[in-house]
């Protein structure tokens, strides 16, 4: 079975949308992209760190999804990375409130001997010194490593980001961060910038507005599904980044154009992601809702129009 490493945080997050808001509750980038990646039947592992104060019980309905966590530290006497943030009216921006890094702040990870050899890393979001220390336990070069990251490691580590970048096939970001990164208000001049730093390939993820795909001389857009209802945002990028990865593991085929139809399945994932707040949609998703919407988006996107000069 073909394997996908995930690294990433697992947190506890406070949200505050324009349709209510939350305690803490179950969150983080790896946990986000794993409930993703889990409906592809590969085989998937997480690494990362939690606290004592982190429930016994999420690591168990990752499991019981055929989640791996023996790459999961926990580190009984500190706490749980915490995030908390609040979404405008339009739930295209947000304000991030809180980033405590807790047992992120001395975080060594380990990778796990089954998955020194997986065929697709997924570099979520963490700290990119601990994305990089990741790439370096390999014992096989994966075919292809992707690497997710956010505004606030541009802003504390933009040298390592810089470093680990240079190492990666493909980097999903967002649109607001790719001008951070590349300087460039031109979605298509920051691509090239970017591409420029290393990675092949360039995503660029703009919510509601769908995902651009860059390649060497190509380019791929897919619009997101119109939804009749959006609860909650939050972990919508980093459940798209699994659906992504956990397609491309499955069809264990790199190219372009399977690129494309993996950009159409991490889009589909990440519209069950935005229906309730958290984690909620993902931990309770059927394989007939999955492909019930991927006939939609066939269909919304699909015309056929003979060309005439
Ligand atoms: P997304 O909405 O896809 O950007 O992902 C939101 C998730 O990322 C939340 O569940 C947070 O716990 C997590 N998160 C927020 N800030 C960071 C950060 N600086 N590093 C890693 N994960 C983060």
């Amino acid at each position: 079975m073909s394997k996908l490493l995930i690294v990433g945080t697992l947190a506890f997050d406070a949200i505050e949308t324009p349709f209510g808001k939350t305690d803490k509750i179950l969150g983080g980038a790896a946990t986000y992209i794993g409930l993703s990646a889990a409906n592809f039947g590969i085989q998937s592992g997480i690494v990362s760190v939690v606290g004592g104060d982190f429930p016994e019980e999420y690591l168990k309905m990752l499991n019981a999804k055929q989640v791996d966590t023996q790459g999961v530290e926990i580190v009984k006497d500190g706490k749980t990375f915490f995030w908390s943030g609040r979404y405008h009216n339009d739930m295209n921006s947000r304000d991030t409130l809180v980033t405590e890094l807790n047992v992120l702040e001395q975080f060594n990870p380990k990778v796990p001997q089954d998955f020194k050899d997986a065929g697709i890393v997924l570099l979520g979001n963490l700290h990119p010194l601990v994305q990089n220390a990741v790439l370096e336990q390999l014992e096989v070069t994966p075919k292809l490593v992707v690497l997710d990251t956010m505004n606030f490691w541009m802003d504390i580590a933009l040298p390592e980001l810089k470093e680990v970048i240079q190492k990666v096939d493909v980097i999903t970001i967002n649109d607001e961060e790719a001008r951070q990164l590349s300087g460039e208000y031109s979605l298509r001049v920051a691509a090239r910038k970017i591409q420029a730093m290393g990675p092949k390939y360039v995503v660029i993820k703009k919510g509601e507005h769908g995902a651009l795909l860059f390649g060497e001389d190509q380019i791929f857009f897919a619009p997101a599904l119109p939804l009749e209802e959006v609860f909650d945002p939050t972990g919508a990028g980093d459940t798209f980044a699994g659906g992504f990865a956990g397609y491309l593991t499955k069809t264990k085929d790199i190219s372009f154009e399977n690129m494309k139809n993996a950009i159409v399945y991490g889009s589909n994932m990440a519209s069950f992601c935005v229906e309730k707040f958290g984690t909620e949609r993902m931990q309770n998703l059927t394989k007939e809702e999955i492909f019930d919407r991927l006939e939609q988006f066939k269909s919304l996107t699909q015309y056929e129009m003979s060309l005439s000069k």
